[in-house]
C-alpha cells in the first residue's frame, strides 16, 4: 500500500538536493569550521553560504541570522535572552493563548521568575486582535510575540499590523515562524519584526536545525556560554551539514514558494469541499481563507480524533488530530478550546497538512475512504448514543 502523507505540518521529507548537499560535509569536507586551515574554512564558507541563502530567503541581512538546534531553541532563546536583557526596563510579556508550547512554556518559566505574561485570547477563527495588543501594552512591556502562522488550525494572524504597534511603542517583537517560513513570504522588514524564529525540517530540510533572525541592535542575552560561535551569541561546534542543508531547503524554497501557493490552495479548497460533501456534521476549524494554503483542520462531531487517526493509518493515510494522547487522558488541545471550541469537538479533530507532493488522486482516496470511517465510528460511538 503507497503511503499517503498529510502530516507535512508536523515534518516534511528532506528533499533530496539536500542530502546530496549535506553528504561532502560527513565525509571529506568534515572539518570544523574555527580551525584556520583551509579544510576548517572550507566549512565555514559553507556555513555562511548557508546563512545568505537564509537571510536572502526572509529579507534579512547575513549576520542577522543565528543558527540553533531547531525552532524550539530559537524560540526559547528569542523570549528569554530579550526578557533577561530588557529587564531593567520592565518584566512584562504580551503573547497569546495559541502559541506553540515552545512560547508558552518560555512565558510560564519566565513568571516563575518574577516576570508578568499576559495571554490574550483569540477569537473563533484564531486570530488575535491587534486592539487588544494595543490594550494590553504597559510602561513595563518589553516583549510581544505572536506567531505568524498556527500550527495546528492554520490561521495567519495579523503581523503587519502588530509589528507596527510594536515599533510604535519602541517594544521588541518576535514571531514564531517555524510554519511560514518557505511556505509563504516572509519579510522581517515588511512586519518590523526585531526576533522571528524557524526551523528547516518543516521546509524540506534536515531535523535538528532551525535559526533565530535577530535585528541588528536587539539587545539579546545568550543563554549557550562557551567557545565564541556565532559571534558569541550561540557557542558551539555548528552542525555543519545540517546548516548546509538548511541552506539549500532555503533556496529550493525560494525557487518554490510561489508554485506551492498556486497550487495547495485550489487543491485545499477542492479537499475542504469534498469533507463537506461527504460527511454530515463537520466543522472547519481556523480561518476560512487567512489561512495557510496547505492546512485543513475539521472536527467531526461524535468520532474521537485519534480513532480516526487510528484508522487512517491502517489505509496508509497519515494525518494528524489536535488531541494529544498525555498520560492516560485524551487532552484536547489548547489552541482549539481557546478558539472556543466545546471538548467533545476539540477530541474530534483532524489536521491535514498538504506537501509539495500532494496530488488530487491522493486526497480523492481520503475522500473516499474517510467518510466510511466516520460512518463506522459513529455506529460505535458512545458519544453519539448519549445524545440519542
Ligand atoms: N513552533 C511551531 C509553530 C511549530 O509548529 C513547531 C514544530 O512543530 C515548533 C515551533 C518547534 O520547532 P522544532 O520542532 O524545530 O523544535
Amino acid at each position: 500500500m503507497k503511503r499517503i502523507y498529510l502530516d507535512h505540518a508536523a515534518t516534511t521529507p528532506t528533499h533530496p538536493e539536500v542530502v546530496e548537499a549535506m553528504f561532502p560535509y560527513f565525509s571529506d569536507a568534515f572539518g570544523n569550521p574555527s580551525n584556520p586551515y583551509s579544510l576548517g574554512q572550507e566549512a565555514k564558507a559553507a556555513v555562511e553560504e548557508a546563512r545568505d541563502k537564509i537571510a536572502h530567503l526572509i529579507g534579512a541581512q547575513s549576520e542577522e541570522i543565528i543558527f540553533t538546534s531547531g525552532g524550539t531553541e530559537a524560540i526559547n532563546f528569542a523570549i528569554k535572552g530579550v526578557a533577561y536583557a530588557s529587564q531593567h526596563k520592565g518584566n512584562h510579556i504580551i503573547t497569546t493563548s495559541i502559541e506553540h508550547h515552545a512560547v508558552l512554556e518560555s512565558c510560564k518559566f519566565l513568571e516563575r521568575q518574577g516576570f508578568k505574561v499576559t495571554y490574550l485570547p483569540v477569537d473563533k477563527s484564531g486570530l488575535v486582535d491587534p486592539e487588544e495588543i494595543k490594550k494590553a501594552i504597559t510602561n513595563k512591556t518589553i516583549l510581544i510575540s505572536v506567531m505568524h502562522a498556527n500550527n495546528e488550525v492554520g490561521t495567519i494572524e495579523p503581523i503587519v499590523e502588530i509589528g507596527k504597534i510594536a515599533k510604535e511603542k519602541e517594544i521588541y517583537f518576535h514571531t514564531d515562524a517555524v510554519q511560514t517560513v518557505g511556505h509563504i513570504p516572509v519579510n522581517v522588514n515588511e512586519f518590523e519584526v526585531d526576533l522571528l524564529a524557524m526551523s528547516a525540517h518543516k521546509l524540506y530540510g534536515p531535523k535538528g536545525i532551525g535559526a533565530l533572525y535577530v535585528r541588528q541592535g536587539t539587545r539579546i542575552t545568550p543563554f549557550m556560554h562557551g567557545g565564541g560561535q556565532e559571534r558569541g551569541r550561540r557557542a558551539s561546534t555548528e552542525n555543519v551539514p545540517a546548516i548546509v542543508g538548511f541552506g539549500t531547503a532555503a533556496e529550493i524554497a525560494q525557487r518554490e514558494i510561489g508554485r506551492e501557493v498556486e497550487s495547495l490552495i485550489p487543491l485545499r479548497d477542492k479537499f475542504i469541499q469534498g469533507l463537506f460533501e461527504r460527511i454530515a456534521q463537520i466543522h472547519l476549524n481556523g480561518h476560512p481563507w487567512q489561512r495557510l494554503p496547505n492546512n485543513v483542520n475539521v472536527s467531526i462531531e461524535f468520532v474521537e480524533g485519534e480513532s480516526l487517526l487510528i484508522s487512517l493509518d491502517l489505509e496508509g493515510i497519515v494525518a494528524s488530530s489536535g488531541s494529544a494522547c498525555s498520560s492516560d487522558a485524551l487532552e484536547p488541545s489548547h489552541v482549539l478550546l481557546a478558539l472556543g471550541l466545546p471538548g467533545e469537538l476539540a477530541r474530534g479533530s483532524l489536521r491535514f497538512s498538504l506537501g509539495r507532493g500532494t496530488t488530487e488522486e491522493e486526497l480523492d482516496r481520503v475522500l473516499e475512504v474517510l467518510p466510511r470511517i466516520v460512518t463506522r465510528l459513529r455506529s460505535i460511538s458512545p458519544l453519539l448514543k448519549s445524545k440519542t
